[in-house]
């Protein structure tokens, strides 16, 4: 033995052995006495049964499955590829390591085609430790990989199951709390009118701040049913033609547009597949906000589109207040605010329900800003065309 390899069995040697169950597939004893050995000096402290032909390969599997399967490639009645054959049949996950006299190129790659490991030579066995321990790593890693998917997959399971939960108590909250509501307005109301100035002065502005939050909670809990009836009855996807959602958008702002002195510019803009509706009112909300939050200019909107990949890009961009970086984000959750109602007015919801009707539709919603700067909205809607829904092209 050269000075390297008296060494590394030295080393081997020291090192607390690998205990190895192994099923070998051989019909010559002294071959399997040999890779046995190989083993045994790379460091493994083996189990191992030995079995000849399908019967009793197959009963060597239960109770204690074998952790590796060393299987010669050519057997009288049997070959290595039938072994594999029966651990798929089975649905054993367990390397097979074809040790084999001779085994050309052509079909040591046609057998791991077909799924076995790897293979080595018998004149080769000391490769066959390293060999071994690298097949029993990849499985160890492949049994990792499985287990987090299937966390992974529980998990959003789990999450899809716990939203719909949400979405259906906030729906069912806000359905419900409106009719005891719309009572408690309707006679506060109606307290408010036989009884103001024929209590006292601490009376009639009691009974005034209790309609105002009546009716301020009636607008909230409108606008949290609009906001949980997004997806809920949707109309079935269709083409919709953009430019003609713009056209809607700014007959609905005529007003706010004429009063602030906006100016709305639109591309040609393309089709979506998607709700009408849903793009209606998305296109409103980003509209009707970017007049809404101007700064001491009048508004300057500009409404582009983009093709990118698989989708559309849509930026809605406006020289209004600009939104602070800490709060790029919070914006589009459920009544987040930046401004107390006197500032702007509004409960916050908006925003998140543009959001909802992007992702149901596939895509992305964000926005770049800087305070004093303006802001560009943006979202993305996958490209999807009419064919991809079996129907002509509009
Ligand atoms: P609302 O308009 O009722 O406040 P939104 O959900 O539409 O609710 O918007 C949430 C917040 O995001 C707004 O209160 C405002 O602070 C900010 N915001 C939305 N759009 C703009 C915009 N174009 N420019 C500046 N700030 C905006």
């Amino acid at each position: 033995m050269s000075g390297t390899a008296t060494q590394i069995a030295a080393k081997i040697a020291d090192e607390p052995k690998v205990k190895l169950c192994a099923l070998l597939l051989e019909d010559n004893r002294l071959d399997a006495d040999l890779v046995l050995r190989a083993l045994r000096r790379g460091g493994f402290d083996i189990s191992s049964t030995l079995v000849q032909d399908e019967v009793s390969f197959t009963r060597a599997l239960r109770p204690n499955p074998p952790e590796i399967v060393l299987a010669d490639y050519n057997l009288p009645n049997w070959t290595g590829l039938d072994a594999l054959n029966v651990l798929q049949r089975e649905g054993f996950d367990i390397p097979v390591i074809l040790v084999s006299g001779a085994l050309g190129d052509v079909t040591a790659v046609e057998c791991i085609k077909r799924g076995i490991t790897d293979y080595v030579l018998k004149d080769g066995l000391a490769r066959l430790p390293d060999v071994v321990r690298r097949a029993l790593r990849e499985k160890h890693e492949r049994k990792l990989r499985h287990q987090v998917e299937q966390d992974l997959e529980k998990k959003m399971e789990e999450l899809a199951r716990s939203n719909a939960d949400l979405e259906q108590f906030a729906y069912v909250a806000s359905h419900d709390l409106q009719e005891p509501l719309r009572m408690v307005a309707a006679y506060t109301q109606l307290l408010a009118e036989r009884y103001r100035g024929k209590l006292d002065a601490d009376a009639d502005k009691f009974i005034g701040y209790a309609s105002e939050g009546a009716l301020r909670m009636q607008v909230l809990i409108q606008d949290l049913l609009a906001f949980s009836r997004v997806g809920r009855n949707t109309a079935p996807s269709a083409s919709v033609d953009c430019n003609s959602v713009m056209q809607e958008v700014l007959q609905t702002l005529a007003s706010p547009i004429q009063e602030s002195g906006a100016a709305v510019s639109a591309d040609d803009l393309p089709s979506v597949w998607a709700d009408r509706t849903q793009i209606v009112q998305l296109f409103q909300n980003l509209i009707g906000n970017a007049i809404k939050f101007r700064g001491t200019e009048p508004p300057a909107i500009s409404v582009k589109s983009e093709k990118q990949d698989r989708q559309w890009r849509f930026t809605f961009r406006d020289n209004g207040i600009g939104i602070p970086a800490e709060s790029l984000e919070n914006i589009f959750v459920v009544f987040q605010r930046l401004h107390t109602r006197t500032e702007y007015p509004g409960n916050g919801i908006g925003l998140s329900i543009c959001k909802k009707i992007v992702e149901r539709s596939g895509g992305r919603i964000w926005v770049e800003s800087q305070v004093g700067s303006g802001s560009a909205f943006k979202f993305t809607l996958p490209l999807k065309t009419a064919d991809e829904h079996g129907r002509t092209k509009p």
